[in-house]
């Protein structure tokens, strides 16, 4: 028994550190086929995974959700619910080992297990198969990718058209905020869950449909939507989706789901094969350090801004600038921008950068180590931000995939900009973190929504996506997006 939690935990560190092989390549033909912000973006990202692989850990600090998709032979000697009990031992063991953030929170009190488990959780689909083996498929997925997926329930009268309108429009809506480019999964009929479960398995397969018909719709999708022109990180210059993948299911006469789901550019996946001779992990599928083709990081220009900034710093940036930070910034995500407005800031944020982040943090030698700390996904804070940024008097706000169109006339008003961080850079960002101040709020809402104070050294690139003089390069793409949406539907 020890033995497969050992293989399991093994299997979780290989899928977090190293991308899987035909991802990694279609990362590489991505950023060749990028330009300008879209390119640096690749190049970010790049960079990133070449510290995952050397360094060992986590590519991004959103380390996912975990799933395992597991086939057990009949003549296997466990039964599925001890599978389930050594699966969730594995989750627990990892956290601390790997280490991976924990994920795992309760929706009703918002309390964190700390453990990456709890009731659903890890969530484990496990299939009865021929033979004596059993294989684990490792798969976190982030909150991100989780965030835009989409079901359309179609009038069966529309059949593909149908289909087709609910992907673009769903790619359209997501933008940049499950970290393009990624993968899609899109499955079309059987019931609803039937096709949230053939779209979240089609963002595993590598290669095209076996059906023909299949295959070729896929391959005029992926060319709609790459038509659209969202780009990495939803700031355009380079493809949206690095594959798209279909799956369908026969239906019933009078419904047609449709099911859109996303995966980011940390597409995690590891396999595990355990047999009467004992267990691996199917290294081969995974990239190591001598795949690595890592690009420059291609920045130039970049403005050095140090924290607190003042009003007329923040007005002197416009959108697409480049900059990096130096001082002190502070997390925040959805429960620490509640805990901000109920009780007021913990500290004092005037002039400093709130950064959308929950990040992986371990302590060594009882001093907090920051392992990974890329942003999470800024759409979720639109609603309190304003504000949020009211009450603290911060002027900058870290994060990616952007925010709302309507907290442009604020931004304006009271002189706050939005910087991009490349989504899922944690390593990256990570390095240009010297120092844990302090943390707020831990014991409470645990590691990612805890407020972290951090001290930072030429933090970046970051751009500068939205300014205080009403630009948004996420509006501007968006508008050509949705134009270019319009006449696709309509042909
Ligand atoms: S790459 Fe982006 S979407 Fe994916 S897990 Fe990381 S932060 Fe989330």
């Amino acid at each position: 028994m020890k033995e497969i939690v050992d293989a399991v935990v093994e299997g979780i560190r290989v899928a977090e550190t190293r991308l899987p092989k035909w991802v990694y390549e279609r990362l590489l033909e991505a950023y060749e086929r990028s330009e300008g912000l879209g390119r640096a973006q690749l190049a970010a990202v790049l960079n990133n995974i070449e510290i995952a692989v050397k360094e060992k850990k986590p590519m991004c600090q959103d380390t996912g959700l975990l799933t395992f998709d597991v086939e057990v032979g009949e003549e296997f000697p466990l039964k599925p619910a001890q599978i389930e009990s050594l699966l969730a031992e594995a989750a627990r063991r990892a956290t601390a080992e790997v280490p991976i953030r924990p994920n795992a929170m309760d929706p009703i009190d918002g309390k964190n297990s700390g453990d990456n488990t709890g009731r659903g959780v890890p969530v484990i689909h496990i299939k009865t198969v021929k033979g004596d083996k059993l294989i684990i498929k490792v798969r976190p997925k982030g909150g991100g990718s989780e965030y835009p997926s989409k079901l359309c329930m179609i009038p069966p009268s529309r059949g593909l058209r149908g289909v087709e309108e609910c992907l673009l429009r769903a790619v359209v809506e997501a933008g940049g905020k499950p970290c393009p480019p990624g993968i899609i999964g899109v499955a079309f009929g059987g019931t609803v869950e039937l096709a949230a479960k053939l779209a979240k398995d089609a963002l595993y397969r590598s290669g095209p449909h076996p059906e023909e018909r299949v295959a070729k719709l896929e391959n005029e999708w992926l060319e709609k939507v790459n038509s659209l022109g969202i780009g990495p990180m939803g700031l355009g210059g380079g493809p949206t989706a690095l594959s798209l993948r279909a799956d369908y299911a026969y239906r019933h006469p009078a419904s047609y789901p449709v099911s859109v789901r996303f995966n980011c550019w940390a597409a995690r996946e590891a396999v595990v094969e355990v047999s009467a001779s004992g267990w691996r992990v199917r290294e081969d599928l995974n990239i190591s350090e001598e795949d690595l083709k890592t690009p420059p990081l291609e920045v130039e220009g970049g403005k050095e801004l140090i924290l607190p900034v003042t009003e007329e710093d923040v007005r002197n940036l416009r959108a697409g600038d480049v900059v990096y930070l130096t001082g002190t910034i502070v997390t925040a995500r959805d429960e620490a921008h509640k805990k901000i407005l109920e009780e007021g800031p913990p500290m004092n944020l005037k002039g400093l950068a709130i950064y959308h982040c929950g990040p992986v943090v371990a302590k060594e030698g009882g001093k907090w180590k920051v392992i990974a700390a890329g942003p999470t996904t800024s759409a979720r804070m639109n609603a309190l931000q304003a504000d949020v940024l009211k009450r603290t008097g911060a002027r900058l706000v870290v994060g990616k995939g952007g925010m709302s169109d309507s907290l442009l006339p604020f931004f304006k008003e009271f002189g706050v900009a939005y910087l991009a961080f490349p989504g899922g850079a944690a390593l990256l960002a990570a390095k240009a973190i010297k120092e844990v101040k302090g943390v707020y709020w831990l014991d409470e809402l645990g590691v990612p929504e805890a407020m972290w104070v951090f001290e930072v050294e030429r933090f970046g690139p970051l751009v500068v996506a939205m300014d205080s003089h009403g630009n948004s390069l996420y509006k501007e793409v968006l508008e050509r997006a949705r134009e270019r949406l319009g006449r696709l539907l309509a042909s």
